[in-house]
């Protein structure tokens, strides 16, 4: 419960803070959201929806996930998302949110189909991520990577990744998805 809280302070601060830059790089304020869908079998609204539906007011997309592609899948797949056209009206900008980046590779599908569904613009937010505990070597390496960012004197949500600052150091993390 204290982790979704935190996120949603999170993700509310971040795109308060930022909402500024995203709507000048891309020409106008978001319009909707989108989460990127589970590759894992979950059901349902994205838990990071959830969170933040009460903070973000904008019109869900909703999108379902290829499962032709399994979830370990880090390549781009034009066919990896599908999005209902329908849930896209008037001028799309789409904030997308996803709680993981490794490639980008899933996010960069999920723009992909959401500009084939008629969205102008798509930027993406990735907010946070759950780590279990029970997930041994890879918990291990969290932790430490977690302590490095209690530590780091350098961290600072209002510096912007998206500015002359440029994508180096600890801040929050944001991107438009260009073409
Ligand atoms: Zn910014």
């Amino acid at each position: 419960m204290n982790a979704q809280i935190n996120l949603r302070a999170l993700g509310s601060s971040f795109l308060s803070t930022h909402h500024r830059c995203f709507a000048a790089a891309l020409g106008g304020p978001f319009t909707h959201i989108a989460t990127v869908p589970s590759t894992r079998g979950r059901r349902g609204q994205h838990p990071l929806y959830t969170i933040l539906a009460g903070g973000v007011r904008l019109p869900h997309v909703l999108a379902t996930a290829n499962d032709r592609y399994p979830a370990d899948d880090r390549q781009f797949h034009p066919d990896r998302f599908a999005v209902d056209s329908h849930s896209l009206d008037g001028v799309p900008r789409v904030l997308v949110i996803d709680d993981t980046w490794t490639t980008g590779a899933r996010v960069q599908s999920l723009a992909f189909a959401l500009k084939a569904a008629g969205a102008v613009k798509v930027g993406a937010v990735v907010l946070g991520r759950h780590v279990n505990p029970a997930d041994g070597v890879r918990y291990e390496h969290y932790r430490l990577f977690n302590e490095r960012l209690r530590k780091a004197p350098e961290f600072d949500e209002s510096r912007c990744s998206m500015g002359d600052a440029g994508g180096e150091g600890l801040a929050g993390g944001g991107l438009v998805v260009e073409d």
